[in-house]
């Protein structure tokens, strides 16, 4: 074996014990650079990742390299250096430039997205990101954090439902900032949770430490799994103390405001709110358009006016299921090597359009949902139990069923584990009173409702 085959080896037995997000992260780049008698130096992109392969994957390294090799490994060095340009190959050609800047994107593969060693996607930027109503604050709010990171809105808190561009800004951000610090760090909530336990099991809850508190730019994507993780929380909370102490900027994103994540504490909920809170809405039909014209222009194809406003008027709920669409339309395309009408565009996105959403949800998928949102199981929702954090949820999974299917009061009401048909209706009519009093609840049932838009399809 080569040192290129041993290092692939070695990554393959490291990746079994890790998030996708995570190993991309920490092993994009890496490569052995050297292996002499018992003396390995492994080639990282940046220190930062230096810092953490020295501390916290030492062990595995060493054992997968000890086992593939088969051999002891007295010493490895890791050391912030790039392949030699002779083994990048592009389009199936050598690339010869020597020259090869540091800076250089890493080199694409035709439809795989482009993962850098931040963990960003390389895909997500300013400049293809179109800005409407539903989005200008957020990214106003986006940009200014970019002229001035941790100066100006430190957090900054974007939230709205899923499939607006939260994720998009937030790598836009990273990727912005990316030339002038390496000092970034992406992570999701759920992420850091499991790095955290991970560190603290194996005894390196300090290495975690020191290296979530020592960016200079901390992206946090889906803040609102952090509800109910006591421990993460607590550790967060001290994360983002130091970082804010020391000026450092710190980016966040949920599918909801602050205040509606469920079991979170109230000192990291001020914390949240202390800068600048921003929301993400659905597209108004300008952006959709726009939106639409510029990835077809970035696909290749430009679609008839007619066929854009169809999609636009028909895909209701986000941005991924406009892309969605527009993918299907291109693929029709390319398969019949001609354009689409209008009619076959309506066949083609038959199952994407608002008039079978209704036909493919079922009150089991919403009760599914609900409890999914408040992290509690579908059988509690539909048990016996009075306790209270069951019993609103299970009110409000009456109350949507009841909305978006009109489902009739004794079928929810078996639905929902053989309850009475009054219980069902008195349900109802609860949420819909307080919904109106209660801007909470109002905001939950919206996020909810973003949630079962999102996974239909
Ligand atoms: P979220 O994180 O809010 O669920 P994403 O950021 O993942 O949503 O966005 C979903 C998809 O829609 C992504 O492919 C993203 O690039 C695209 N997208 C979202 N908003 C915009 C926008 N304003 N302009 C262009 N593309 C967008
Ligand atoms: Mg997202």
């Amino acid at each position: 074996m080569d040192k290129e085959q041993i290092w692939q080896a070695v990554l393959g037995e490291v990746e079994i014990g890790l998030s996708r997000v995570n190993f991309i992260t920490w092993f994009k780049d890496t490569f052995i650079s050297s292996f002499e008698n018992d003396k390995v130096v492994i080639g990282v992109p940046s220190e930062f990742v230096k810092k953490w392969l020295e501390n916290k994957f030492y062990k595995i390294i060493k054992s997968s390299l000890e086992k593939i090799a088969g051999q002891k490994i007295a010493e490895i060095y890791y050391q912030v250096e790039f392949k030699k340009p002779e083994t990048v190959k592009v389009n199936g050609g050598e690339k010869n430039d020597a020259k090869r800047s540091i800076k250089e994107e890493p080199i694409k593969t035709a439809e795989v997205p482009s993962i850098n060693r931040f963990g960003l996607n390389s895909k997500y930027l300013f400049e293809n990101f179109i800005v409407g109503k539903a989005n200008e604050l957020a990214h106003a709010a986006c940009r200014a954090v970019i002229n001035n990171p941790g100066k100006v809105y430190n957090p900054l808190f974007i939230y709205g439902g899923v499939g607006l561009g939260k994720t998009h800004l937030l790598q836009a951000i990273g990727n912005e900032l990316s030339n002038h610090t390496n000092k970034i760090l992406y992570t999701t909530s759920e992420n850091f949770t499991n790095n955290y336990v991970q560190a603290v099991k194996t005894g390196h809850g300090k290495d975690f430490k020191n290296v979530y508190r020592g960016v200079d730019l901390l992206l946090i994507d889906d803040v609102q799994f952090m509800g109910g993780k006591d421990g993460t929380q607590e550790e967060f909370f001290h994360t983002f103390n130091e970082l804010h102490q020391s000026n450092k900027q710190i980016v966040m994103t949920s599918d909801r405001p602050p205040k509606s994540i469920p079991a979170i504490e109230n000192r990291l909920i001020s914390r949240f709110e202390s800068g600048m809170v921003v929301d993400v809405g659905k597209p108004d039909i300008e952006t959709k358009m726009a939106i639409l014209e510029k990835k077809a222009i970035e696909k290749g194809y430009s679609f008839d006016r007619e066929i854009l406003v169809y999609v636009a008027n028909n895909i209701q709920n986000n941005i991924r299921e406009l892309e969605g669409a527009l993918n299907k339309i291109v693929a029709y395309h390319e398969f019949n090597n001609a354009a689409p009408s209008v009619k076959s565009v309506k066949e083609i996105l038959s199952d994407l359009t608002i008039e079978s959403r209704s036909k493919s949800i079922s009150p089991k998928d919403i009760i599914e949902i609900v409890a999914k949102f408040y992290n509690i199981s579908s059988k509690e929702i539909t048990s016996n139990s009075r306790r209270q954090e069951l019993v609103v949820p299970r009110q409000i999974a009456v109350y949507l069923i009841r909305e978006e299917l009109n489902t009739s009061y004794p079928t929810i009401g078996n639905e929902l584990g053989g309850r009475d048909h009054t219980t069902a209706m008195h349900a109802y009519n609860k949420i819909n009173n307080q919904k109106q009093k209660n801007e909470r609840l109002n905001q939950e049932i919206n996020s909810i409702k973003q949630l079962f838009y999102s996974s239909i399809y």
